[in-house]
């Protein structure tokens, strides 16, 4: 195959990118199974019809949903960027998610396979659900939340999770779900920003095999300026460890919403009415208050999730590992799966607790058909060896889906292999929280799959890579990732934020939404992220994408998991440091560095060999799994750390950071 490539990225100067072609040559092709292909829920001609009539194809899949007063319009874009899908339709989410299964008889169907941290599981059917909801609804509506106040969610991985977002939705106030990892510090700006009335949290919840307190962090968080408004905190017992309590402020959630009655009447909102804000993970900076709403909302999760995962509600077993409280918890555990009428699993705690194999085991205790996860728990499960999945039965799997970061060839197709028995699709799926849904994956059933590349936008989404002067490049080029129509789920604004919204995500290029990741083209057209263009690194004049070497770094036998980092650097203006986990039984020994450097170079050439490799026990990470790069470089040029308010351990930078002079390789 020729390779005849050249890449614009990031500081504008076109560079040939050998690395790009030996990132490319990527052989392996997976056909779809025949049987899925013959029952796929959506077939290639999806995309004809959408190409044919792209808002058409839109207005026909908002039929999907269960609308009080069906939309006429579909589209207003009169004032770009600011868009309105479907305005003047009205509907109920948690009517659309809940109520209208029920009524449909599926009442008994479960809806929740929970399973919690120490072993306790409960199932919960749509006929409860419905009435959970209700009793919630009524409950915050007796706690004086009214249509258009916040909420913000603080809780850990548990039906009432789900419970309490339905609820919100239910009233028509948007809630506002915040990790329940993070601290007091980063809980108070989002409150504050949101301007929250009521947070629902609870006791605490499990993980890693113990007790983990969340209300300490409320009550705290509520001490800080800009929270007054908050008058109430709902309170889930879940653990019964001891809480301070605020009387008149604080109310246990057994008490309230146990009382109230089991049926609600849902009320229909606008389609752009808000439904909620969720704060972006933080990877990049200062976290951004994205604001999604309605009708276009859930019409896009719905379909994408029925598409992606050709979700058979009545067979299937889904489950999504993510937190709810990042968008892939809120678009595919919450909203897109419920909508379908799927069951699913929830669980709460962490996937080495008890043990190394607690996942697997969990797939096997519920039958899952559908298992949606992040590149981060797939390494980690390279990590600790291919012969933790391999004790359990894992033959009812159908579909495996990747989110949350570009996910190395190596680790895709190890996922293939050793969770889907070497036979199922692998849907690696583009998006972010702003894009509310998924907007450039494969069809399982439709889809020759390659490891590593998202591949194409999805029907009825248009996505392309273009140069730093807006024109798009062709196959076998990089550049920047960007939107070229607006698109259901799109965020609608940055909350309280318009100029905001204008600048981070519009201003770069007219008329395009630029999503802030690099991206490029193969020979087939097919679409490979890249990471960041924030990330990109500038090495003697080329520029070298992270997610490359950090592939290449993967593909050696003994690494599990890299990050890679531009550090400054007098000679050729940034040096590459890569950070790298071993896999399971690698020691660290002589030499390991050095051939680490050589296998970089062999894979992507000379250029782009790291200056500095260092072995490490962990890599700083968001709670969503991802690793927080600007930290590293932070790190790789002696300077003080940034925000680390969203990372899941803080520990881990001075773990790295202690050692950093000696470990480090260099010549
Ligand atoms: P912040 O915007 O605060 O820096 P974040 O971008 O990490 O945080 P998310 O919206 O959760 O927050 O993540 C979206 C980003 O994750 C995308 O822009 C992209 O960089 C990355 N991403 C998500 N899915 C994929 C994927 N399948 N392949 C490659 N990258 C992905
Ligand atoms: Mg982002």
């Amino acid at each position: 195959m020729a390779w005849d490539t050249t890449v614009t990225l990031g500081k504008g100067d076109v560079v040939s990118n050998e690395s790009l072609a030996n990132l490319l040559r990527e052989e392996r092709r997976f056909a779809p199974p025949a049987d899925l292909a013959a029952n796929a829920n959506v077939t290639a001609e999806a995309y004809e019809r959408a190409k044919a009539d792209r808002l058409g194809f839109w207005a026909e899949q908002a039929r999907r949903l269960t609308w009080a007063a069906e939309p006429t319009e579909t589209l207003d874009w009169s004032n770009p960027p600011f868009a309105k899908w479907f305005a003047d339709g009205k509907l109920n989410v948690a009517y659309n998610c809940v109520d209208r299964h029920v009524e449909n008889g599926l009442g008994d169907r479960v809806a929740i396979h929970f399973e919690g941290e120490p072993g306790d599981t409960r199932s919960v059917t749509y006929a409860e659900l419905q009435r959970e909801v209700s009793k919630a609804a009524h409950a915050l509506t007796e706690l004086g939340v009214r249509t258009g106040d916040r909420v913000a969610i603080y809780l850990p991985m548990i039906p009432e999770t789900v419970v309490a977002m339905l609820a919100c939705a239910r009233i028509g106030a948007p809630h506002s779900v915040v990790f329940g990892g993070f601290s007091a510090d980063a809980l108070a700006t989002r409150i504050e920003d949101a301007d929250a009335r009521v947070v629902i949290t609870a006791d605490g919840g499990y993980r890693r095999g113990k007790p983990s307190a969340l209300k300490p962090a409320v009550d705290e968080a509520l001490t800080r300026p800009g929270t007054e408004n908050v008058g109430n905190v709902l309170v889930v017992r879940r653990t019964g460890q001891e809480v301070a309590w605020a009387e008149g402020r604080d109310v246990w959630w057994h008490e309230l919403v146990d009382r109230q009655p089991e049926q609600h009447t849902p009320e229909a909102f606008d389609a752009e009415h808000p439904l909620f804000i969720l704060y972006t993970s933080g990877t990049t900076g200062k976290p951004k208050g994205i604001l999604h709403t309605t009708g276009g909302y859930l019409t896009q999760v719905s379909y994408t999730h029925h598409a992606v995962f050709d979700l058979k509600p009545e067979s299937d077993v889904y489950w999504c590992t993510a937190d709810v409280g990042w968008v892939t918890g809120h678009s595919y555990i919450v909203y897109g799966p419920l909508s379908n009428g799927a069951t699913q699993v929830l669980y709460e705690g962490t996937p080495d607790t008890p043990h190394q194999g607690r996942w697997w085991e969990i797939v096997q205790k519920y039958g899952v058909t559908i298992l949606y996860t992040a590149p981060t728990a797939i390494r980690a499960c390279m990590k600790w060896g291919d012969d933790i999945p391999a004790k359990f039965d894992l033959s009812s799997l159908r579909i495996l889906g990747s989110v949350g970061e570009p996910i190395n060839p190596e680790a895709w197709v190890w996922y293939r292999k050793h969770i889907g028995a070497d036979k199922t699709p692998v849907v690696d799926t583009w998006w972010q929280t702003e894009t509310g849904g998924m907007m450039i994956s494969p069809l399982p059933g439709v889809t020759e799959t390659k490891p590593g590349s998202a591949q194409i936008p999805l029907p009825g989404i248009s996505a392309t890579v273009i140069d730093d002067d807006a024109n798009e490049v062709p196959d076998g080029s990089g550049g920047y990732l960007v939107l070229t129509e607006p698109w259901p789920s799109m965020l609608r604004t940055i909350w309280g934020d318009d100029q905001r919204y204008l600048d981070t995500y519009w201003s770069r290029f007219a008329n395009r939404y630029f999503a802030g990741d690099g991206a490029k083209k193969d020979d087939d057209g097919d679409i490979w992220l890249l990471g960041r263009v924030d990330d990109v690194m500038l090495v003697s004049g080329h520029n070298i994408s992270t997610t490359e070497v950090e592939s290449a770094l993967v593909s050696h036998p003994k690494v599990a998991e890299a990050a890679v980092v531009g550090a400054t650097d007098p000679q050729t203006t940034q040096a590459i440091c890569a950070f790298v986990i071993l896999r399971g039984g690698a020691a660290e020994e002589d030499g390991l560095v050095e051939e680490l450097r050589a296998h970089v170079s062999k894979h992507l050439g000379p250029i782009a060999k790291p200056k500095r490799i260092l072995p490490v026990a962990e890599l700083p990470k968001t709670r969503s799994g991802k690793i927080m790069r600007r930290l590293l470089r932070d790190v790789a040029e002696n300077r003080t750390l940034g925000d680390v308010t969203t990372l899941t351990d803080s520990s881990v930078m001075e773990l790295i950071q202690s050692k950093l002079p000696s470990a480090a390789s260099e010549d």
